[in-house]
């Protein structure tokens, strides 16, 4: 594999932690685990559950591209570099118990929360933050319930909404090039000693996209919402995003 420039030998260890989509393996090199993508798909807190043929392929190639280009503008991401298909090197890291969400359109649980309708624009994108907790459905949490429940300090929580922001900036103009809507997306951040990363993946599993000029969407709420090509849309995602031009 390739980890700019430097040749490594990698093996995979024992499995660590299977997720809804993802399978993260130890290997023999400290610090370092291995994010193998699956085609399962769940929804409503795995009450939904089914298969997106070639879903692991897409999330892990665009998860990668994501993070190389929020690396180049300064972002720290836990990717080390591409194994294959469905297999992303990555620094392990210790995940902090919240979802960040950022908006920039009003979709989903927002629309629902507010009233508002979906496709409503959002003039300076909205963070909110929600607690990681399958038994619990994911509350919504604001900055006090983070710091009553030690999930992290003020000073981590400050970086993380920051380090959203920057992102947002970062590939919302860069998916709107290549004819995307960024309408919302769910982070995870995590600690290796004492510095932060972004973890997890940017994939159509994670964010809302939608086509520009047709407002199509693009994403997982085709799965959420029976809506029919499902398959075809994380295609033509990964044709826009991951696709030569990328
Ligand atoms: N999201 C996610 N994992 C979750 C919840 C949300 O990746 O457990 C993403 C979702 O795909 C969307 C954004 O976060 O891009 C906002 O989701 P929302 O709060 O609207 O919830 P939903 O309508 O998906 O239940």
């Amino acid at each position: 594999m390739s980890t700019g420039g430097a040749q490594v030998s990698v093996e995979t260890r024992e499995k660590l932690y299977e997720g809804k989509a993802k399978i993260v393996y130890a290997t023999n090199r400290p610090g370092m685990i291995i994010q193998y993508f699956k085609d399962d798909a769940t929804a409503f807190n795995a009450l939904k559950r089914g298969t997106i043929v070639g879903k692991g392929v897409v999330n892990n190639r665009m998860s990668a591209a994501m993070f190389e280009r929020l690396a180049r503008a300064g972002v720290p991401t836990h990717y080390l570099g591409t194994l294959s298909d469905r297999e992303m090197l990555c620094r392990r890291l210790e995940i902090i118990k919240i979802e960040t969400i950022v908006r920039n359109i009003v979709a989903g649980s927002l629309a629902k929360r507010t009233g508002l309708e979906e496709g409503t624009p959002i003039t300076a994108p909205v963070v909110e933050l929600y607690y990681k907790s399958d038994p619990l459905g994911d509350p919504m949490l604001n900055d006090d319930h983070v710091r009553m429940m030690k999930l992290a300090t003020p000073a981590d929580l400050a970086w993380m909404r920051r380090t959203a922001l920057r992102i947002n900036a970062v590939l919302r103009p860069h998916m709107k090039k290549r004819g995307l809507l960024l309408v919302d997306f769910k982070l995870e951040f995590g600690r290796s000693g004492k510095t932060l990363y972004l973890g997890d993946e940017i994939s159509p599993d994670t964010c809302r996209l939608w086509d520009v000029t047709t407002r199509e969407k693009l994403d997982k709420d085709r799965f959420r919402r029976d809506l029919g090509g499902v398959e075809e849309a994380y295609q033509e995602v990964y044709r826009r995003l991951v696709g030569p031009r990328a």
